[in-house]
């Protein structure tokens, strides 16, 4: 008995050590550079931000709200505006307000870089025009913040990338690595005629790029439990998307005298069913990147318990588990959006319709979380179909790659102080559709997030502070350098 004892004390002792060693091994992975001499950015550019967000380029719910006079005036303001990439690039339109510029490098062998945005947003809804503290159209600057839809999303992109290309240009800079700038103007509805026209067309030349990147990741500031520097995240992949649609149609009747059970009653155990199941949590590829990148950075504890995640990996996912973004990184989330039946308090209907929205963690697909939900459900008369609009998991950038490299550098000259960290986003981006001609798509938009700013997106008082989208113009002009020369 003593010698078991004394026996599992040393195992105990052997496992102890083990995971301080790893604790101690668990090297930063991050790098850094001289920071540059920032580039100066006068106020005659945020004013050609400021009129780039009045132009009221809006993605509506509905086809036939589509505005065509504004991206129209869209175009007219890029050409104008922007007169060296409008004349040196070679240009072309897609869908009639998606701009695709090319700028040819000396270089041919070199496989080119391509940078993307989008300049449509979402809508404002109306009733909840009162809460803006100024006009979401109006391009107001007061004090250091410029207020307006599409500040963060993602307008910053598109005048942040021409204002940087219109330097280059102005100071006779002729890149290696052929470069293009992408900018759809339907990200915000799928991006079918925009971004998805513009691969095609990039695809039949033939074009293979080194890598792409868009929006998606940002600098977070404050929002990373056990970190507290700001962290610059670079999204290596996005989750899929599908909506499952369930019906049932069961005899109605008189509520007076109900049968045991009706549609309604079917269709709301259907949903707790799926509801209280909820996919499996794992730390899949990207988030494991992501503790990579920053367990290192952590203090005692919190260091050790990253160092040993093949130990400790259920601790983790629980702590993400707790809120709701947290949540969102480690599991295929449910989501039920829609739930439609009746229409009279004395009358059992015959019909139920419900919606659930799948977010899809990589590793998972459409067909396999639809398969789940109708096992979870295990009842014939719950009819389960997909929803129009879909989307599967994306690839899983490398981070061992050219176009990481470039990003994990600028960031480190132009955000001295901020951590590197790749990242799953959450959301759908037009990158997705980059992948029959990128092997390596990245999603990164150079802005603080923090938590007074993060509800803005798609929400109430999108703004960013001019600090902010100066630093996005330096960012974009040294990362076209870094990535266009040899
Ligand atoms: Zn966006």
């Amino acid at each position: 008995m003593k010698r078991i004892l004394s026996l599992l004390f040393l195992l105990l002792l052997l496992l102890l050590g083990f995971m301080t060693y790893n604790s101690m091994q668990f090297s930063s992975k991050q790098i850094s550079r001289e920071s540059i001499p920032a580039l100066t950015v006068d106020e005659a550019t945020i004013d050609r931000f400021s009129n780039a967000l009045q132009i009221k380029t809006i993605s509506p719910e509905q086809p036939e709200d589509f505005d065509s006079l504004a991206f129209f005036q869209f175009n007219d303001y890029l050409k104008s505006t922007y007169p060296l990439t409008d004349s040196l690039l070679l240009k072309k339109r897609f869908g009639q307000f998606s701009h695709l510029y090319q700028w040819e490098g000396s270089n041919p062998d070199l496989k080119p870089v391509i940078l993307m945005a989008h300049l449509d947003v979402v809508p404002v809804i109306e009733e909840n025009l009162p809460d803006w503290k100024h006009p979401p159209f109006a391009g107001k600057v007061v004090n250091d913040t410029l207020w307006g839809r599409g500040t963060i999303d993602d307008k910053i992109g598109v005048i942040g990338l021409l204002e940087a290309t219109e330097r280059l240009l102005e100071a006779g800079y002729q890149p290696q690595r052929s470069l293009y700038l992408s900018f759809g103007h339907d990200e915000e509805i799928g991006g079918l005629q925009g971004a998805k026209v513009i691969v095609d067309y990039l695809k039949d030349q033939g074009v293979e790029a080194e890598y792409v990147l868009d929006e998606g990741g940002t600098i977070s500031q404050g929002i990373i439990p056990g970190i507290t520097k700001d962290v610059a995240l670079i999204g290596v992949a996005e989750k899929g998307y599908v909506s499952l649609e369930l019906s049932v149609k069961k005899e109605g009747g008189h509520s007076s005298m109900p049968e045991k059970e009706s549609a309604i009653d079917l269709l709301a155990a259907a949903i707790v069913k799926v509801k209280s199941q909820p996919f499996p949590a794992k730390l899949a590829g990207p988030i494991a990147g992501f503790i990579e990148y920053l367990g290192p950075e952590m203090g005692g504890f919190n260091r050790f318990i990253f160092a040993n995640r093949w130990l400790f990996g259920s601790i983790i996912t629980g702590v993400y588990e707790k809120t709701g973004s947290g949540n969102a990184l480690v599991r295929t989330t449910t989501a039920p959006t829609i739930f439609n039946a009746g229409v009279k308090d004395n009358v059992i209907p015959q019909n139920a319709k419900a919606t659930i929205n799948f977010r899809i963690l990589s590793g998972e697909d459409s067909n396999s979380v639809m398969e789940r939900v109708k096992a979870l459900i295990n009842d014939p008369r719950i009819q389960v179909k997909k929803g129009r609009m879909q989307s599967e998991p994306s690839k899983v950038s490398s981070i061992n790659s050219f176009g990481f490299q470039q990003l994990q550098g600028t960031i480190a000259e132009v955000y001295p102080d901020a951590l590197v960290a790749p990242f799953l986003v959450i959301a759908g981006t037009d990158a997705k559709h980059f992948e029959p001609i990128a092997q390596d798509i990245y999603r990164f938009s150079p802005m603080i997030i923090n938590p007074s700013n993060i509800k803005s997106f798609h929400g109430l008082n999108e703004r960013i502070a001019i600090s902010d989208f100066k630093q996005a113009v330096r960012f974009y002009h040294r990362l076209i350098e870094n990535s266009t020369q040899e």
